[in-house]
């Protein structure tokens, strides 16, 4: 399918021209979303994006799919009711490194651990861009943002490693430049059954950028491109080979622990049952 035709069938025209800046990534993850669900072959009236507030959560409005633009890092519990509601809808995320790690941490963690089924896809641009350029939990240590004019001295999270630890059943990683890797990952993501994520490493020229003086957006998907690791040759790095890197793929993946609706049918029919 051509992109134009792409646009067609899963974009609401009537909401476009979007609000991202020039060179922004967010576009080429909804890109990536898109066609992932394009390429599992899910019927467009069977997906809900609920996203929650910021740069990257204007994309579900963008979206010809059943959407829910939520509040402030709360588009995981709204999508955990939607699950639960309808079991059968395959439920998509978008959220930020603000958004997910921030104010909705805690929903994050929780829906990882229950092993719901559905996709998060965080987009991380390291920084809080919609509201001016505030440093959040993903802001890299020693970097400038405009609550860190003198850079951070606080450490940032490893969301990936934070969300395995919470007991997620499948853990990718990719960014804008490696876009194949992150389509194919996103409908890897959407195939488990169980709580998937992907941290999309973004590049947002504006709010972080300019502020790191990175250069332009060219210049930060050459960033990516360098300092992105396949985890097959991110694991024959040695510890100082890997400073400053990251590895990007498959980083975790149990397919062997229930489903959280699953779980819950299996409750109710016992509750029904009147066994205990
Ligand atoms: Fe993209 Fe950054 Fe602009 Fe937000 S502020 S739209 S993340 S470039």
């Amino acid at each position: 399918m051509s992109m134009e035709q792409i646009i067609d069938k899963y974009f609401r025209p009537g909401r476009l021209p979007h609000i991202w800046c020039p060179g922004c990534g967010n576009g080429v993850i909804t890109g990536a979303i898109v066609k992932a669900i394009d390429q599992v072959g899910l019927d467009q009236n069977a997906v809900a994006v609920i996203s929650g507030i910021g740069c990257s959560s204007r994309a579900s409005g963008y979206l010809d799919f059943n959407t829910v633009h939520s509040a402030h890092g709360r588009a995981i519990p709204v999508a955990t009711g939607i699950k639960l509601a309808d079991p059968s809808l395959n439920v998509v995320v978008i959220t930020g490194d603000g958004d997910a790690t921030a104010i909705g941490g805690n929903h994050l963690i929780h829906a990882a651990r229950r092993n719901i089924d559905m996709t998060v896809v965080l987009y991380n641009n390291s920084i809080y861009g919609m509201t001016g350029g505030q440093y959040s939990p993903m802001t890299p240590l020693g970097s400038k943002a405009t609550t860190a004019p003198y850079a951070t001295i606080e450490h940032d999270f490893n969301v990936t490693e934070l969300v395995k630890a919470a007991r997620a059943t499948f853990v990718a990683r990719a960014t804008t430049f490696h876009t194949q890797t992150l389509i194919d990952l996103i409908a890897k993501g959407i195939q488990h059954k169980g709580f998937s994520f992907i941290e999309a490493v973004s590049a947002c020229p504006i709010s972080f950028g300019r502020q790191n003086k990175m250069g332009g957006p060219d210049a930060m998907m050459m960033w990516q491109r360098d300092h992105a690791a396949p985890l097959a040759a991110w694991e024959k790095l040695n510890d100082e080979q890997r400073q400053g890197k990251f590895p990007i793929g498959i980083l975790y993946e149990d397919t062997s622990r229930m489903e959280y609706t699953e779980a819950y049918d299996q409750l109710i029919a016992k509750a029904q049952g009147g066994k205990k």
